[in-house]
């Protein structure tokens, strides 16, 4: 069977969960092959064998982590050219599209990005123009290059126990153009990653700016915060949890919408969501149109009511 290689997205050697959705993805197309680079694939190594990857490629070398990504996609080129993989996939971040980008010129090999499904072929799925569309694709031209949505998969544990092989390359100095010279984790929510979440409550232009009952909801449930670009853009939450066209995709088990209108562009994000409540004042309101379950009232009040029986089970 051909191998399939997967780049491994962690932190220090915690694996995150769309690795572990790439793995299972990786098992409908040939054998698994991580690709871990930088430090802690001991620690790693544990939750890659549990969702079947066959062997660990780890790339150590300091340069690869102390620059912006250049230097990592000219590694992947060597680990490509040397496995021959039958399909390479990456975590649709920010991050993983860029190196992907540039491995694909490198290789000269199609690109596919953000796909929400792959299947053997590999065909993949992407959904396109605000959610619009469904389109089907597939690289007719040297190696696939996917980079895959989070969530695309639900992770199916498959245990093995990859073995760590190492393996050197060479970075050039063209690669090396960009240092990081200062890296500060985000600061802690204690709460999910939007991205990996089972459950989001988000809030809206509707919050008025206190955010206080959304985040009192999402902490009941063990739930990431989400928001609106209106209330992104008033200044009222980072960007970073922004849902929709412009921010994050994201496909939880409930997504609950509060004081937010449902415009095309958000609907973009979440509309893959698996259950979809609103709470929004106006009953005309178009997030309504595409919910599960919806609550006509004032979400200052109904947020706090919820919490609070939430609380009490
Ligand atoms: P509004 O549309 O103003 O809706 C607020 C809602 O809150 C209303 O339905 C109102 O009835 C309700 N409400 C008010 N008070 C209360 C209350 N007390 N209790 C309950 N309900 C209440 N938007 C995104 O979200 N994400 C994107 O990524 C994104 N990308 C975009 C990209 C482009 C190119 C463009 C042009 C726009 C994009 N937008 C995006 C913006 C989008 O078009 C909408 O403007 C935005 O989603 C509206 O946010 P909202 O629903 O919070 O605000």
């Amino acid at each position: 069977m051909s191998n399939v290689l997967v780049l491994v997205d962690h932190t220090g050697g915690t694996v995150r969960k769309t690795t572990a959705e790439l793995l299972t993805i990786a098992r409908r197309l040939g054998e698994p092959v991580a690709v871990y680079i930088g430090e802690g694939v001991q620690d790693a190594l544990p939750a890659l064998g549990q969702y079947g990857a066959t062997k660990v490629i780890a790339l150590t070398d300091p340069e690869l982590t102390q620059y912006l990504v250049a230097p990592k996609a000219e590694a992947l080129q060597q680990v490509a050219a040397k496995l021959e993989p039958a399909a390479i996939l990456i975590s649709s971040s920010a991050e993983g599209k860029e190196i992907a980008a540039r491995l694909a010129v490198k290789l000269d090999s199609g690109l596919i990005t953000d796909a929400v499904d792959v299947q053997e072929g590999p065909v993949t799925t992407q959904s396109v123009f605000a959610g619009n569309y469904t389109v089907q694709a597939k690289v007719t031209h040297g190696t696939p290059i996917i980079t895959v949505k989070p969530n695309a998969a639900t992770p199916e544990a498959a245990e093995t126990s990859p073995e760590v092989e190492e393996f050197d390359v060479t970075i050039s100095d063209a690669a090396k153009t960009a240092r990081i010279t200062d890296s500060k984790p985000r600061e802690a929510t204690g709460r999910p990653e939007l991205t990996e979440a089972a459950i989001i409550v988000s809030g809206g232009r509707g919050t008025g700016g206190d955010f206080g009952p959304v985040e009192a909801f999402a902490d009941s449930l063990g739930a990431a915060v989400g928001a609106s670009r209106a209330a992104v853009d008033s200044g009222w939450y980072p960007h970073a949890y922004q849902v929709g066209q412009t921010g994050k995709t994201v496909s939880p088990q409930l997504y609950v919408a509060a004081g937010i209108s449902g415009a095309i562009q958000h609907r973009a994000g979440m509309q893959t969501s698996k259950t979809i409540v609103a709470i929004n004042k106006d009953e005309e309101a178009p997030i309504f149109e595409l919910v599960d379950f919806g609550v006509v009232g004032d979400l200052h009040k109904v947020l706090p009511t919820a919490t609070e029986e939430v609380t009490k089970r």
